[in-house]
């Protein structure tokens, strides 16, 4: 009986606060959609920082802003090694890191609030390298870009300091390290956006390319941290992404982690924590274990 309330309650709460919500999006999904409106959506911050990404001969091959283990394109070391931060006994996922005195204090501070963040609603807690083997190395290299899943040892996530030290770059590029891809690169990215090709700078076509992922019940989010803008890569200044069957709708915009992103943190590592995903709608769990989550 108290399941059945909690459960009911969860249901009326996802409904009204997608009233709310649609009525949000409505005032504003008119306006502001132009390339000069996205000046500080993800990817263009991604694009700006990433000029000159991986060109030092110490550094991993990054497309977009995904680090690659040279040698393993063709592989998918995560659906054979397993790619997830292990669960300690007590239901959290101690993630190690360590951040580089590169950094001046009030980037230190940027940086160490998005790990923070992560503990307000999830199991995720990032904490400061003591001698485990598996970490993050959070350092200034040459743009923002990390590895999706945990590599095994220290594995770099790159904030150049010029660009990237931003609360919602900081919680991306760890969304990458918690094993998340590019939402636009969704399975089911055809039910709710148009690529078009034809407007992408020369050679920048993969970052459009459509993975199987494990969606994990959620529904497709155009406010996803991990969604990129309209404008992304875009050659002509012309849209690159369009969300359909509305295009007016606002994508890529966010500028923290959505309540979706959250849910998914949360189903993914199984973790207990679930306050932020009664604003949303549940989908049932489903979806078959699919092979090439990651990369
Ligand atoms: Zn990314």
């Amino acid at each position: 009986m108290i399941t059945q309330t909690v459960v009911l309650s969860a249901f009326l709460c996802s409904v009204h606060s997608f009233t709310i919500q649609d009525s949000l999006e409505k005032s504003d999904q008119y306006s502001g959609n132009t390339i000069e409106d996205d000046d500080f959506s993800i990817s263009t911050l991604l694009e700006r920082a990433n000029a000159n990404v991986g060109k030092n001969f110490d550094e991993p091959l990054v497309i977009g802003d995904i680090a690659v283990p040279t040698g393993f394109q063709n592989a998918d070391p995560c659906t054979e090694r397993g790619c997830l931060w292990p669960k300690s006994p007590d239901g959290n996922v101690y993630v190690p890191y360590r951040i580089s005195r590169q950094f001046s204090q009030r980037e230190r501070e940027v940086i160490i609030q998005g790990l923070r963040s992560f503990a307000q609603s999830t199991c995720i807690r990032f904490t400061p390298l003591n001698r485990q083997r598996d970490f993050v190395n959070i350092q200034s290299r040459s743009g923002c870009y990390s590895f999706v899943g945990r590599r095994g040892n220290g594995q770099i996530v790159s904030l150049n300091r010029r660009g990237c030290v931003f609360h919602s770059i900081v919680q991306h590029e760890l969304l990458h390290a918690l094993g998340f891809n590019h939402e636009q690169t969704r399975s089911d990215r055809d039910n709710h956006v148009r690529i078009l090709l034809q407007n992408v700078i020369p050679g920048m076509e993969h970052n459009f390319r459509k993975i199987q992922t494990r969606n994990l019940g959620t529904p497709y989010d155009y406010s996803s941290v991990m969604h990129y803008g309209r404008f992304a890569f875009s050659k002509n200044r012309e849209p690159t992404i369009l969300p359909i069957p509305d295009n007016d709708v606002v994508i890529g915009r966010a500028t923290q982690m959505s309540p979706t992103d959250i849910l998914r943190i949360n189903r993914l590592y199984r973790c207990n924590s679930t306050a932020p995903a009664l604003q949303i709608q549940l989908l049932p769990e489903p979806e078959p274990v699919q092979r090439n989550h990651f990369l």
